[in-house]
């Protein structure tokens, strides 16, 4: 992570903890509750595998502290959500109010004090006291009839699976918050003629909270122009030392001139960005204005830096690489546009390779890339300045957001990025390649039925349970292809799932 990173600290991140009881056992219970109640946050607050921070809530015993309370989750932007328990008996009807003003993700802690039940010593008051088993029955009931959308996590605090799980939640509820508040910024419109990287950018506003406007490219072009020297001389400064720099390019060499303006495109871009307080953006090769060069480089190295960015105005990939980046803060690796784009397809031993024209994130390689300089066929610009790398070996996901009309989907495909079997010294670009789960041929067949897209973000940050909370809590269908996919299921799960997204969102 560099310095100019705008990937969030998500330990600045809150999730409230809430304890729920009831009036009935009186002082001295509660007191017990309380106490046990917060040695449960403490051990979610101690754990590495939750990376946000944790903060225990006085006890709640009746609806209008509750409602209130969820008032205050929904005001606060520090809060990305909320964590409940019924340690005692909670009734529910107490907890309505709350549910239903409350609009930011919920996950339902299944839990207890104690892992071993006291067998010589248990009497009635112990188990009076420690009776979430039925408490928290009563609690799943009512989220149930009110259809809250939440995800429920049963153990002790100490399991590892436990905290695991709850890790994997608050990751997702820091990508809710942040398509919540996200500003992109479109460089031109679409691809002309493209249908898939369309799209109903007042319906995404609605939904999933982003602010999609676009800018003329020729603002982007002032913004560079307006880039001093010096500026300039910093950034190549900072090339030369993070990567492997081609001769041609590097001071006193025939193609230098070339780097600079690569430099000065960064430079501009990410001022733009930063002051118009930007989180994703989008460009078309299309639409370059008086832009020198197709974007690479400057492009690279701001997903790198946790910017969200599609090609060819492919706004909904960048939401989706921004969101990525977020939910993976702090893991090794990255997120970045990906897009499906030729195949090895020996039998059995079948490939995908994914790159893009330029713009692929180095942050899903720990080798140092190389920066190049070679032509582009595309577009009609000065050769562009990238960065050339393979995506590391190991486990990622790939994901695509398509609008379905009244809706949009998400879709979700399980990889393995593997090693280059052969290299491949004359493909000038950022690339992985990797074998789908559950095998190429599923894969692929399921990914064209579902009418998944092209682009895709790739993250080989967070798996797909991050991404099946975000979906849950974005109210998005998710369709995934892993090792479990078979092809009539999943032709199965596009038919109810039509049906299922009609009605979810009624009239
Ligand atoms: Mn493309």
């Amino acid at each position: 992570m560099t310095t100019r990173s705008i990937v969030p600290d998500l330990k600045q991140k809150q999730v409230w903890f809430l304890t729920g009881s009831q009036g009935l056992y009186g002082e001295e219970t509660l007191k017990q509750v309380a106490t046990q109640s917060q040695a449960v946050a403490a051990g979610l607050q101690g754990s590495a595998d939750i990376p946000v921070t944790v903060v225990w809530k006085p006890v709640l015993t009746d609806s209008d502290s509750i409602r209130r309370l969820m008032l205050e989750v929904n005001a606060n932007d520090d809060v990305i959500g909320v964590i409940a328990w019924m340690h005692t008996f909670s009734p529910a009807k107490m907890w309505i109010a709350g549910l239903d003003a409350l609009a930011k993700p919920l996950l339902h802690l299944h839990t207890q004090a104690n892992v071993d039940l006291p067998w010589g010593e248990i009497d009635f008051d112990f188990m009076n006291l420690n009776q979430a088993a039925h408490g928290d029955r009563e609690f799943g009931y009512i989220e149930s009839r009110m259809a809250i959308p939440r995800t429920t996590v049963v153990g002790h605090v100490s399991d590892a699976a436990v905290t695991t799980r709850v890790g994997v939640w608050t990751r997702a509820a820091a990508g809710r918050a942040a398509t919540r508040g996200m500003r992109l910024a479109r460089f031109g419109d679409n691809m002309r003629y493209v249908a898939v990287t369309e799209g109903d950018k007042t319906e995404a506003e609605i939904r999933l909270g982003v602010q999609v406007n676009t800018w003329g490219v020729n603002d982007l072009v002032a913004a560079i122009a307006a880039v001093s020297e010096a500026q300039v001389d910093e950034l190549v400064a900072e090339y030369l030392d993070s990567y492997d720099v081609v001769p041609e390019l590097v001071p006193g060499g025939d193609r230098h001139e070339s780097l600079r303006e690569g430099a000065r495109i960064e430079a501009g871009l990410r001022g733009f960005l930063e002051e118009g307080g930007f989180h994703a953006f989008t460009d078309s090769f299309e639409d370059l204005g008086d832009l020198k060069q197709l974007p690479g480089l400057a492009v690279q190295r701001l997903m790198a830096d946790g910017y969200g960015f599609g090609a060819e105005g492919d706004w909904k990939t960048a939401v989706l690489v921004r969101t990525a980046a977020v939910m993976g803060a702090g893991l090794p690796g990255g997120a970045s546009l990906m897009e499906d784009y030729t195949y090895h397809l020996e039998p059995g031993n079948e490939l995908i390779l994914g790159a893009h024209m330029l713009e692929v994130s180095p942050a899903l390689s720990s080798k140092k890339a190389t920066l190049e300089i070679h032509p582009l066929g595309i577009g009609g610009k000065d050769d562009p300045v990238r960065l050339v790398f393979t995506a590391d070996p190991g486990p990622a996901l790939v994901v695509a957001l398509s609008d379905m009309r009244e809706r949009f989907r998400l879709v979700a495909n399980v990889v393995d990025n593997v090693e280059l079997p052969h290299p491949m010294p004359k493909l000038p670009v950022g690339r992985a390649i990797w074998k789908p789960r559950p095998d190429f041929r599923t894969s692929a067949t399921a990914w064209l039925t579902a009418g998944a897209a092209h682009h895709t973000v790739m993250t080989t940050q967070v798996g797909i349970e991050v991404f099946k909370d975000f979906a849950l809590m974005s109210g998005v269908e998710l369709l995934v292809i892993d090792e479990n996919t078979t092809t009539d299921a999943f032709q199965q799960q596009l038919r109810w799932n039509a049906a299922y997204y009609r009605l979810a969102q009624g009239l």
